[in-house]
């Protein structure tokens, strides 16, 4: 049962969004500042965002070299430059927005393993298809390093940094975007699920449910930032979810690699975290069985990356397994992030496949500027 303070407080909003993961924070904070006077609430089904943005791997990349031209076979060279364009942009605007002290940002470069040696080949050819954007080269031989990294030198043959990249800390980051949202005068509610929403003549009805039961909100307008879930509330929505699962090793008793580094065309990944490795990927192993938006641990890629970690990442060193989690991406024909209007009050920017945290932020501002358009 509500009461006359609940009913007149807490039902109606201006803007609903739905999910807190990093677009749907971006977009509640840019529209916030733009209109502090709005009331403005973020609806998440989980006690913590529940999708990807708490549980990835903190690297603000935006393509190894194999992985560009993986891409490459579905989309054109336009398409992907803007897209790279708009990844290194969206990395430097999460760090100006949220300042790197806050989110513990680490210049520390992009590295591919390369397991055929003749990588640094191709590099040139990228290097100046990336000219325009970035005026320098991008990656550069690093084999050199690998004896310092302490990689087995048998099967890791060749190695290019890319120097544009580099890692943040996953937790601070989304913990530093949610206090300037609710700064900015956003409302938070977690543990609350949207069921489904109707289109009135004056807005739109939102059905939540909470651990009290049911209920209805109000709002002008509806965005859904639910990304891998999406279908769940517009079942048009063109994407499918992929789960993702990251490792981490107890702290070492040595020095880890300073580094983000990719090998398999990015599908694979490790970096160092404090005096841990944490390594994940693998999904192109069974890629249908990773079709889906339930959490869990696929033995068959544990298994992997493990053998992986032990043969040439840290060959040799005292290592144990501490844990691991999963966290589910939405994925699409193109590479490109959705950007839906199925009416002029119900919004949706999803689908940010595996590089979301250079992609969230200016997905969820522009999504901000497209809302306020709107607003009346
Ligand atoms: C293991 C892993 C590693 C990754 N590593 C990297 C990386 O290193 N670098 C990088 O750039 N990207 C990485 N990503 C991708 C990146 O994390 C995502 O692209 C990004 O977090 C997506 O953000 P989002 O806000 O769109 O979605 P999400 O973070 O998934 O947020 C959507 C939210 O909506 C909520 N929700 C859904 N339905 C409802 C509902 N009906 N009611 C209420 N709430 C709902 C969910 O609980 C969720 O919290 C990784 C992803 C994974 C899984």
């Amino acid at each position: 049962m509500l009461s006359y303070w609940e009913r007149s407080s807490f039902i109606h909003h201006d803007l609903i969004i739905v999910g807190s993961g990093l677009v749907g924070l971006s977009t509640a904070l840019h529209y916030q500042l733009a209109h502090p006077k709005k009331k403005v609430a973020v609806i998440e089904r989980g006690l913590f965002p529940s999708g990807a943005s708490t549980k990835n791997a903190g690297f603000v990349c935006f393509g190894s070299i194999s992985e560009l031209a993986e891409n490459a076979r579905t989309d054109s060279q336009d398409e992907l430059l803007s897209l790279v364009e708009k990844r290194y942009k969206g990395g430097l605007e999460l760090r100006q927005l949220l300042g790197d002290k806050h989110i513990d940002y680490c210049p520390v470069g992009g590295y591919e393993l390369d397991f055929q040696g003749d990588l640094h080949e191709r590099m040139f050819t990228f290097n100046d298809w990336l000219r325009p954007l970035f005026k320098r080269p991008v990656f550069s031989d690093a084999r050199d390093n690998i004896p310092a990294f302490s990689f087995k030198q048998t099967i890791v043959k060749g190695l290019v940094k890319n120097q544009f990249e580099g890692s943040i800390d996953t937790g601070k980051m989304m913990d530093a975007f949610a206090r300037k949202a609710r700064e900015a005068g956003v409302q938070f509610y977690t543990q609350t699920e949207v069921l489904h929403y109707v289109e009135q003549t004056n807005g739109v009805e939102v059905a939540v449910s909470t651990a009290e039961g049911s209920l209805q909100l109000f709002t002008g307008q509806l965005a859904l930032c639910t990304n891998a879930f999406t279908k769940a509330l517009l079942p048009e929505a063109d994407l499918e979810p992929g789960r993702g699962m990251v490792l981490v090793t107890k702290p070492l008793t040595w020095a880890p690699p300073q580094g983000t580094f990719h090998y398999h065309s990015g599908y694979n990944y490790f970096r160092n975290a404090g005096n841990r490795i944490l390594l994940g990927g693998a999904r192109h192993l069974d890629l249908k069985g990773e079709t889906t938006t339930k959490e869990g641990v696929n033995a068959l890629l544990e298994e992997q990356l493990i053998v992986d970690l032990k043969n040439f990442i840290a060959p040799d060193r005292p290592l144990e397994i501490d844990y691991a989690w999963s966290g589910i991406m939405a994925f699409g024909e193109g590479k490109a992030p959705l950007l839906l209007h199925p009416s002029s009050r119900v919004h949706a920017a999803v689908r940010l496949g595996g590089m979301g945290v250079a992609l969230g932020t200016g997905l969820g501002k522009e999504l901000a500027q497209r809302l306020r358009a709107t607003t009346s």
